[in-house]
């Protein structure tokens, strides 16, 4: 029997659950105050799956009072040994539960379910990774003179508000969880109202992990309603926000605005891709396709911006179409789909509606261009050429499956153009030269740089924002240190007062 915080669904692949549909508080799933729900839609077929409770303010407040609660009792009390064992069960649990979890990211993002089930693998990689860190968080002893003892100790920050976007739910839900828990914070997270559900389904497995109540707090809302009082709440001593830039300085005012909390942001870009005339031809035709088009563009990181140099530029635009046209567009649960729904159509309009933008402009459609003649979300892959550097399609962050290819001639002009962006998250060269991938590499303005490679995000590199893309690193070991805050003592061996 389905408890009234629950519902029974079955998943596009043919799997029947019971989906947690009320807020996540003190490990019990609860109604919102207000009765309110927001209802999920499934973007392949534009079918309503179910609801979820809407938090509002006292929501957020009930939730926040819930991980005070714990930080001072309970989580205080656990050794870091045991907040690593926590994780490490949760990791285990996910395993169990990989085919479910991909089966509702799937349902509710409309992702290729392959591709959900890479996701929700890189999430189980990244908890592990933090359970492995739970217990070598350390400070120093630094020695000042005889007559001092001088130590630092690495404190957790508190309870930390945080905020993710809909493109990789529960990834984004497990790099955000994953260093806070490790580190001895209680979390207040919100998941992003188009995609609530993967990360209710892993709050069950929170339960079974014995989380004790009140540690992790899962909230499902609206940004500017819910999202907004987490980052102006008085008692949330950090925000860590993944979304977009206009909403990041939101956040940072809230922040500023509130108690002046501790402020991490993840926000998008608009990266450069770049193949040179002596890249091997046909590995970086696939690069740039999966940097354009992996997760249908819905990328932060997404390669967008591609430079050919003059040597290759035709070859290259012909075989980037010929690859692109070979993407499967199809339903999500379908095995062999490798191009499935976007998350929306609010997302999908806002896509068309910067293809139309570039065809005004005069940019010339090398393939696709249009929104796929089926019910559903779904949008044609897309490459632009002949454009400038003042269209908006090569300005602006599109999120959608939409690249856009330019001409350069040399090292030179290549960093200029590169460069010429309020963003900075990614980038990637694609070179034979190992003198020129580093030179590259040196000159670019962004938190990453692929060489040969493209999308190569690993829990234990670190990930973040140059410029407007961002403060602060999520991922490896610098992710502990926006989690945690160093104290640092010094005592006096028998100096006595002048
Ligand atoms: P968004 O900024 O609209 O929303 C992100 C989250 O913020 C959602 O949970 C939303 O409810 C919440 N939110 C919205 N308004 C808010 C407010 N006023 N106060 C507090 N919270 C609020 O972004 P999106 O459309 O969900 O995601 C797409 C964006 O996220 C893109 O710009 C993308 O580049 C970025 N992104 C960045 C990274 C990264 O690691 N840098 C990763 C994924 C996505």
């Amino acid at each position: 029997m389905a408890t009234p915080s629950t519902v029974s669904l079955i998943t596009p692949t043919g799997l029947s659950y019971q989906q947690p549909t009320g807020l996540f508080i003190n490990n019990q799933f609860v109604g919102g105050l207000n009765g309110r729900t927001i209802d999920v839609i499934n973007p392949a077929t534009e079918e309503k799956i179910c609801s979820v409770s809407e938090a509002r303010e006292n929501d957020v407040d009930r939730a926040v009072a819930a991980a005070r609660k714990a930080l001072n009792g309970p989580w205080k009390l656990a050794t870091p040994t045991e907040r690593s064992q926590y994780l490490y069960k949760l990791v285990t649990l996910m395993e169990e539960s990989l085919e479910k979890l991909a089966a509702v990211e799937s349902m509710d993002n409309g992702k290729p379910i392959n591709s959900a089930r890479g996701d929700i693998g890189e999430a189980i990689g990244c908890l592990r990774y933090y359970a492995g860190w739970a217990d070598k968080i350390e400070g120093r002893v630094i020695d000042t003179s005889p007559q001092h003892f001088n130590y630092t100790r690495r404190e957790p920050i508190g309870v930390c508000g945080q905020i993710i976007p809909w493109n990789f739910p529960l990834m984004m839900w497990a790099w955000k969880i994953g260093p806070a828990i490790a580190c001895g914070n209680t979390v207040v997270i919100k998941t992003a109202e188009m995609t609530p559900l993967s990360a209710l389904v892993a709050a069950e497995l929170i339960m079974q992990a014995g989380f004790p109540p009140g540690v992790i707090n899962i909230i499902t809302g609206y940004g500017d309603i819910a999202g907004s009082a987490l980052s102006r709440h008085m008692d949330v001593d950090k925000v860590a926000f993944t979304g977009s830039t206009a909403v990041g300085r939101k956040i940072l005012k809230d922040a500023a605005n509130s108690n002046l909390k501790k402020v991490t942001l993840e926000l998008g870009g608009k990266s450069p891709n770049i193949v040179f005339n002596d890249a091997n031809l046909d590995q970086a035709v696939r690069w740039i396709h999966n940097g354009v088009f992996s997760n249908m563009g819905q990328n932060c990181c997404a390669g967008s911006r591609i430079y050919v140099q003059s040597g290759i530029y035709d070859v290259f635009v012909q075989k980037l179409k010929e690859h692109v046209q070979q993407l499967v567009i199809g339903p999500p649960e379908d095995e062999k789909t490798t191009h499935g729904a976007q998350v929306s159509k609010t997302q999908l309009e806002r896509i068309l509606g910067y293809v139309e933008s570039g065809k005004k402009a005069g940019a010339r459609v090398e393939t696709g261009g249009k929104r796929v003649d089926r019910p559903g979300c779904f949008m044609e892959p897309t490459i632009f050429s002949g454009v400038s550097s003042d269209m908006e399609i090569v300005r602006e962050e599109i999120f959608g499956p939409v690249g856009v290819i330019a001409k350069f001639e040399t090292v030179d002009e290549i960093v200029e153009a590169s460069n010429d962006t309020t963003y900075g998250l990614a980038s990637g060269i694609h070179t034979e030269n190992l003198k020129t991938a580093i030179e590259m590499a040196n000159k670019i303005k962004a938190g990453t740089v692929w060489v040969n490679q493209y999308n190569g995000v690993h829990w234990q590199l670190p990930f973040g924002g140059f410029k407007q893309s961002g403060i602060g690193r999520e991922l490896g070991e610098e992710a502990l240190f926006n989690y945690t805050q160093t104290k640092t003592v010094s005592v006096n061996l028998g100096i006595p007062v002048v």
